[in-house]
This record gives C-alpha cells, sequence and structure tokens, in this order.
C-alpha cells in the first residue's frame, strides 16, 4: 500500500469519527426503497424493494423529478412521514451526524391536499426524540418552483407560523428552468419578514444568472448546489465576497445530469466535479447529499469525493466547520455545537 493511500484511508477514518452538520438534505429524497416499500404495504399495494430501487435510476434532471414526485406519492399522512423521519435520523446518528437541516416538501403537501401543521407535527415529534440521542433536527419549508408564486406564498405563511417549532428558513426548490425567480419574491418577502432564513436551490441546472438572482432578488443567504458559478468565475469571486456557501453535493449532480450539463459535455462523473476548483476560488462550500437514497449516497460517501478529488486535509475540515458554523440555528445553541466539533478536530490531530 502506498503511503498517500494509508493517508487517505487514515483522513476518511477521521471524517467518520468526527461529528458532522449536513444543510442540503431533503426529507423526501432520503426514502430508501425498503421503505417505499414499507410505504406500499401499509396501502395494501405491492411494490419489491428491488422495484423500488428500478424508480431511482433516471439520466437526466426531469427523470429525476419524476422519480421524487413517485417516492413523495406513498407519504400519505402524518405516520408516513413519521417513519421516513425515524429511518433519516437513524441513517445521520450512524454517520455521527449531530446536526442537520432537513428540507421538507411542503409544497407537494399542500398541492396533494395533506395537512402540513399535521405532517409536520409528526415530523417534529420524531425530532424531538432524537435530542437526547445526540441529534438536533431543525427544518426547512421548500415551495416547488413550478408551482408558482402563489402556491410559494403558502408555504412561507405556514413556515413562518411553525418558526417555534425548529423551521429555520425557506427556500425554493423543483425545476430552475420553469417559472422566473422574480415571481417568488413576494414568498420570499413575507418569509424574511417573519424572521425565517432563505435559501434557494440556483445553479444547478440553471445558468450562473440564477445563483444571482437568488441572492439579489430573493435575499438568499445560501445556495443549493450553485455549481454554475464555475462558468462565471467574477461572479464566483463575489459569492465569495459575500460568504454566500454553496451547498454543494458531487454525487446528485453527477446522477441528475446537472454536472455535464454545466460543463456541456454529454456525460460527466465524479472526477469531473469543480468542488476543488470551487473551493479553492475562495466560495465557502458545505458538502451535502441532497437526496441520499435517490443518488444511492451518503454523507461520508461525499467526504471520499472530496478526498478523491484532491481537497487538502485542512480544505476539508474548514468545510466541515462551515456545515455548523453557516446553519441557522442561534448563536447561542450554534457555538456548542461547533466547540464539540472543533474538540474533536484537535483530538484527532486535525486542527
Ligand atoms: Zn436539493
Amino acid at each position: 500500500m502506498t503511503s498517500e493511500m494509508t493517508e487517505t484511508q487514515d483522513l476518511a477514518a477521521k471524517i467518520a469519527k468526527l461529528p458532522k452538520a449536513e444543510l442540503h438534505l431533503h426529507l423526501e429524497g432520503s426514502i430508501r426503497p425498503e421503505t417505499v416499500s414499507l410505504l406500499g404495504e401499509r396501502r395494501g399495494i405491492q411494490i419489491s424493494p428491488e422495484s423500488a430501487a428500478a424508480r431511482y435510476e433516471y439520466t437526466d434532471f426531469l427523470g429525476f423529478l419524476d422519480a421524487f414526485k413517485w417516492a413523495v406519492g406513498y407519504l400519505k399522512d402524518p405516520e408516513d412521514y413519521a417513519l421516513v423521519t425515524h429511518r433519516l435520523a437513524d441513517e445521520l446518528l450512524a454517520q455521527n451526524v449531530i446536526y442537520a437541516e432537513v428540507t421538507i416538501a411542503a409544497g407537494v403537501m399542500i398541492r396533494q391536499g395533506q395537512s402540513v401543521e399535521a405532517n409536520f407535527a409528526a415530523i417534529y415529534e420524531v425530532g424531538q426524540r432524537y435530542r437526547e440521542k445526540g441529534l438536533r433536527l431543525a427544518w426547512i419549508f421548500d415551495a416547488t418552483r413550478q408551482f408558482g408564486g402563489d402556491a410559494a406564498v403558502k408555504v412561507a405563511t405556514i413556515a413562518a407560523k411553525l418558526q417555534r417549532d425548529d423551521v429555520l428558513a425557506f427556500g425554493l426548490g423543483g425545476d430552475e428552468l420553469s417559472v422566473k425567480t422574480a415571481n417568488f419574491r413576494a414568498a420570499y418577502d413575507l418569509a424574511r419578514g417573519h424572521g425565517l432564513h432563505a435559501v434557494a436551490h440556483a445553479g444547478e441546472i440553471g445558468g450562473p444568472e440564477m445563483i444571482r438572482e437568488a441572492v439579489e432578488m430573493l435575499g438568499a443567504e445560501r445556495i443549493g448546489h450553485g455549481i454554475a458559478a464555475i462558468r462565471d468565475l467574477r461572479y464566483a469571486d463575489q459569492l465569495a465576497a459575500l460568504r454566500i456557501p454553496l451547498e454543494i453535493c458531487p454525487t446528485s449532480n453527477v446522477r441528475t445530469g446537472a454536472l455535464a450539463r454545466q460543463l456541456d459535455k454529454p456525460s460527466a462523473d465524479i472526477s469531473d466535479h469543480p468542488l476543488r476548483e470551487i473551493v479553492e476560488r475562495g466560495v465557502t462550500v458545505v458538502l451535502s447529499t441532497d437526496d441520499p437514497a435517490m443518488f444511492h449516497t451518503d454523507l461520508l460517501a461525499e467526504y471520499g469525493h472530496a478526498i478523491a478529488l484532491g481537497l487538502t486535509e485542512s480544505q476539508i475540515v474548514r468545510m466541515m466547520e462551515a456545515s455548523f458554523s453557516y446553519g441557522f440555528l442561534p448563536p447561542a445553541e450554534k457555538r456548542p455545537l461547533i466547540e464539540k466539533f472543533r474538540s474533536s478536530a484537535r483530538e484527532l490531530g486535525l486542527i
């Protein structure tokens, strides 16, 4: 074994030991095929884990959105949401994730005629139970872009009401190319006016101008993906100066075809990912999984990709700390988590 390989394994082992945070993670994208099968069973629908897994294969972004819609179709009531929250929380704990901001597709719940309040009460209750196990969960309510501005206002209104239950931010996901950013101003104004933080998916399949719009029109404080920034390095420098982090999810970018699209290539794999270039440009990055079940990944695998892409130990440690410091918890709650991370990093000789 070469010493380089040993070093890599050593770093991966230290990352596994460190307490971690994750900021870009969709509850509905965390539903593993076995869980879809179980949810189907509750409704008398036979679906084997194998056929559920087959639905999680796609070649482009719209194919992915279809699969997402299909899996979400099995979430019918609060008990279903409680089940998937449990399973996600167990997976996070198994990876030593101690803090996660989980995005909930409230816009989809409304569209399906469900009660966001009832579903969220079940989700929140599960989250509370995991606090004593050492996992702190907070929530982001996300509107679906293709449902339009009025639907987004409804999501922002409910998110504002549920702030006391750790709903910290309002966001926007879905098909970036469907509805213009300006249509979401009212929803974001409302959310921010009530003290919620603002995030948005931008520059995932859209161009760098989408990131600029999310920052300037919507007041986004963190950008979901934002890999289009590599197509406008001057704007990337601005993001660096503004300290607006990009929530980068390498496996997601490969699996949805977003990376190939941004690179203007017929296909792309992880080794083509510009994560290192973005970090070296000085842009703050927080590494995430996006939809771990749908992309067959987890947070440790994403850090493995960061190592393989050539990020240095100190770059990775800084990125890991950023996932705590750029979280939206109030400073008094955030500080002990950061301290916990730093003291483990010190013990492992990383800082
Ligand atoms: Zn996402």
